[in-house]
């Protein structure tokens, strides 16, 4: 991805975290070392314009397993104590 600084010059992203599957934080630095602009910035997901090929089914399981094992053991239990209730 190419990002750009405010003076014109490219940028590169030094670091990013993501927040979430559809919010990432990029940390930007300016190339030109006249400038030497850090940043913050954002990139997120704003809306579908085709639907996803892969089944709702395939898309829950790969978000699954994207998930720390106790959270998923925690939401295994949830759905079981709601299966007996
Ligand atoms: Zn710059």
């Amino acid at each position: 991805m190419r990002i750009v600084c405010k003076c014109g010059h490219k940028g590169k992203i030094r670091d990013s975290k993501e927040l979430s599957p559809d919010f990432v934080t990029i940390y930007g630095q300016c190339l030109d070392v006249h400038c030497g602009h850090t940043w913050v910035a954002h990139l997120t997901f704003s809306h579908t314009l085709s639907p996803s090929a892969q089944t709702f089914d395939r898309l829950l399981l790969d978000r699954l397993r994207g998930l720390p094992r106790a959270k998923q053991r925690e939401l295994f239990d949830q759905l079981g104590s709601q299966a007996v209730a």
